[in-house]
């Protein structure tokens, strides 16, 4: 793109990070300086559109004890992971686009490296649309399902090129009718990309927010309403942020390290695992897997009973 400074490693969406510069558009790169911790929260900007969901019918009133034990959760997580951000690297909100679709069953890392040469060639929809299905899966086969995440770029690019210009539309019921992202994508180009508060769930915050009494739900969206309702607008970007990051590092789905968790006091999941007898069978709706028994190491085998050696010379006559 026209105006492209040297690619650097970008951090996203952070709002414990500070931003040199507004929301970026599709021809203004985002740019975000790695490292620095929460200072001031972020405020919300009059007018600008929220990812808000209408409450639930039904769904219990959140009452002020569950909203301050909420913020103290909040506040261990910021305090044990001052970095969180989004993993992956990108420049614009397209290429925050594309790099989200190519992460779907596949590592940040090994989107991250395999973007640099796609963005080098593709910097509008339309560069994209003339490269082809061909030699954009060839590009893109390293992160895997290349055939269908190529499907849904393409049918991405073409809708966001006729319908929105050539850029990343900035509302959530825009952003959803473009192929390839649902509304965790959205939750993900919103909060990054153009600083609109969006909360992401993901396999991580699922589980956590089962584990940390935060939600009873197993949908995503009811997951979500019921994080909003818990927690403040402006940090709902960075509390997904944090809790991935504590998914991936300490609260793992099969071996939690709950001895060394800033969140253990506020934390019922290790007591409530150590007095259940038994795993229950749907493990996802528990928050997650007991961790794995070790393996029964197979006995050694006893050496087959040899015949007895015949004496020689015994054998009466
Ligand atoms: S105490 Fe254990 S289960 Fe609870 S959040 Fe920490 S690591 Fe996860």
């Amino acid at each position: 793109m026209a105006g492209h400074e040297s690619r650097t490693k970008t951090g996203t969406g952070s709002s414990a990070r500070s931003r040199s510069r507004g929301p970026g558009t599709a021809d203004e790169p985002v740019r975000e300086s790695r490292g620095t911790t929460r200072s001031t929260p972020p405020t919300r900007r009059a007018g600008r559109p929220s990812t808000r969901l209408p409450r639930r019918a039904g769904a219990d009133p959140i009452d002020v004890e569950a909203k301050a034990r909420a913020r103290k959760i909040l506040r261990a997580l910021y305090r044990t992971h001052p970095d969180a951000h989004c993993a992956l690297d990108f420049q614009t909100p397209l290429e925050l686009y594309v790099a989200t679709v190519l992460s779907a069953q596949c590592t940040d890392e090994r989107v991250n490296k395999t973007t640099p040469a796609l963005f080098a060639r593709c910097r509008r929809p339309e560069d994209y649309l003339s490269l082809g299905s061909e030699r954009l899966e060839e590009l893109i086969r390293s992160t895997g399902f290349f055939r269908n995440k190529a499907r849904s770029i393409l049918g991405g690019c073409q809708v966001i090129a006729e319908e929105f210009g050539g850029e990343l539309p900035r509302t959530l019921e825009e952003l959803v009718r473009i192929p390839g992202c649902g509304r965790k994508t959205a939750n993900v180009i919103l909060g990054n990309a153009f600083d609109t508060p969006g909360i992401t769930v993901d396999t991580h915050v699922q589980r956590l927010s089962k584990r940390l009494d935060l939600s009873e739900e197993t949908d995503p969206v009811k997951i979500e309403s019921d994080l909003q309702e818990l927690f403040p607008e402006k940090d709902w970007t960075q509390l997904s942020h944090s809790l991935i990051w504590h998914g991936r590092q300490i609260c793992d789905a099969r071996k939690p390290l709950c001895d060394r968790c800033s969140l253990r006091k506020l934390c019922r999941y290790p007591e409530r695992m150590a007095s259940s007898p038994a795993l229950p069978k749907a493990t996802k709706a528990a928050g997650g897997t007991r961790p794995k028994a070790a393996k029964a190491r197979p006995r050694p085998q006893k050496a087959a009973a040899a015949p007895p050696a015949k004496k020689r010379g015994s054998k009466r006559v």
